[in-house]
């Protein structure tokens, strides 16, 4: 089933509920708080149901399999005979009614999400009727996470929304309400300081909307558990995003809704957009008075090109930071199960990039015949024979191991053990998805020892 979430208006809204056991008498008293027009058909009314029956249209009675009901009205079956329940959803949807089954999600047109109410802040959650289970437990996890005092929050918000909106044009009441919620405001209405708000938002109102910074920030290699703090902090507050590549959508999704972000990833053999242009792109929009997130995989300064496009900001005299982030040799070696040194394998650790330049790789081969060094290679299935190759006529052993993990951290990440002289053949034979990070190295032996099973 798929399954489409909206909120829709409550007041006025018109249901008829069949049965009045537990789940219903929940049901109701949601449809009742909501306000809905209810409209309950069962023979036995539990306490709570009575208790709401000034609020409420009670029929005492034995619904039956021709009941009649106004198209449009939502019905909400729930008697515990299956039987009548499948007919009613039958005629009900014949006479344009939606229908909610609580014997049989799979017959539903609508569902009730699990709630945390902070009104008017409401959060729901769906499972899409797959587990219930589920759904209690992430509820459980975000009651815990916002606290009641959000209702505060929300009240205080929907009155300054009609300040700032005759105070600011749209454009800039987006960039303001971002800074807002990102400054000190929330903390102190939540802190029952309401009294200093006030010249917090002013602050922002002044607008030091015009000192633009850039964020240069590593996304770690897949995974968004990987991200540090500080990365997350920036993503949620910038006014605008250049993001690469290699940047999980995922990540992608912590953007604010209303910054612009644009996509400038180089693939393989194509740079959508060239670094120069990227460098400038990034200064004119500090320029223009924005925060603005460069946003690249892994860890910037490790080939990232990261060093030129600050170097072009400190030229700018834009301000700027960078924040490191997991680079593709760490977050693959660990969710690998190869540790990257070892006392007794490996003291060093090269990170290299076997980016192929007009079809060879120029590596200091020689250099990385180490027998206590692990060797890490960014950028290498198109030039991977070749490597292999190499290192072996420099004279690495032909059996020493070799590691390359496909999709490193993500859930369909792979890890293919092989030798220097076997990889070549594996990579011709099989189709590899991108990216991929090739570690070599007697720790390579360790993955089979350090699984966990
Ligand atoms: N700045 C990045 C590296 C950019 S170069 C970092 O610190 O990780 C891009 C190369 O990184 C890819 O070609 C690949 O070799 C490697 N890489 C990045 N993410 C990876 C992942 N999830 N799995 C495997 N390799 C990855």
């Amino acid at each position: 089933m798929m399954t489409l979430p909206l909120v829709w208006r409550g007041d006025g809204q018109r249901f008829v509920v069949v049965g009045a056991g537990k789940v219903a008498s929940r049901k109701i008293q949601t449809l009742v708080k909501a306000g809905a027009e209810v409209t309950v058909i069962a023979a036995q009314l539990n306490e709570e149901v009575l208790q709401l029956a000034d609020q409420i249209t009670l029929e005492k009675r034995q619904a039956t399999a021709d009941e009649r009901f106004e198209a449009g009205t939502f019905l909400v079956l729930s008697t515990d005979n299956k039987a009548l329940n499948s007919q009613l959803a039958k005629s009900g949807r014949e006479q344009g009614c939606f229908i909610c089954r609580v014997d049989d999600t799979a017959d539903n047109d609508f569902m009730f999400p699990a709630v945390v109410d902070r009104s008017p802040l409401l959060i729901s959650i769906s499972s899409s009727g797959t587990s219930p289970a589920l759904t209690r437990h992430v509820r459980q996890r975000i009651e815990a996470f916002i606290p009641q005092d959000y209702k505060i929050l929300a009240e205080y918000v929907e009155a300054l929304r009609d300040k700032i909106k005759a105070l600011l044009p749209s454009k800039e009441r987006a960039i303001f309400w971002r800074r807002w919620m990102n400054s000190l405001a929330p903390e102190l209405i939540l802190g029952r300081k309401p009294e200093r708000v006030e010249a917090v938002t002013q602050e922002i109102l002044n607008n030091e909307i015009s000192a633009g910074e850039v964020w240069l920030v590593g996304a770690g290699p897949g995974d968004p558990d990987l991200l540090t703090f500080r990365a997350l902090r920036l993503i949620q507050k910038a006014d605008i995003v250049y993001y690469d590549r290699l940047v999980n959508p995922l990540i992608l999704e912590l953007i604010s809704p209303d910054a612009e972000r644009f996509y400038v990833g180089k693939e393989k053999s194509f740079h959508s957009v060239p670094q120069a242009d990227i460098n400038q792109l990034l200064v004119d929009s500090a320029k223009a008075g924005k925060k603005v997130l460069r946003l690249k995989g892994g860890d910037p300064f490790i080939f990232g090109r990261g060093g030129e496009e600050i170097e072009q900001l400190a030229e700018s005299g834009v301000a700027f930071q960078v924040v490191p982030g997991i680079t593709a040799a760490s977050g693959c070696a660990a969710y690998a199960g190869i540790p990257l040194t070892h006392r007794e394998y490996a003291q060093s650790v090269r990170f290299v990039t076997g980016h192929l330049k007009n079809d060879s790789c120029d590596l200091p081969w020689h250099e990385l015949i180490h027998p206590n060094q692990t060797l890490v290679i960014y950028m290498g299935l198109g030039g991977l024979p070749l490597i292999c190759e190499n290192l072996i006529n420099a004279g690495m052993p032909a059996d020493t191991p070799i590691a390359l993990i496909e999709k490193g951290t993500l859930p369909d990440q792979k890890v293919h053990i092989k030798t220097l002289e076997t990889m070549p053949e594996f990579v011709s034979n099989n189709a590899i998805s991108a990216p991929t990070l090739t570690i070599v190295g007697a720790v390579v032996s360790l993955y089979d020892k350090l699984q966990w099973r």
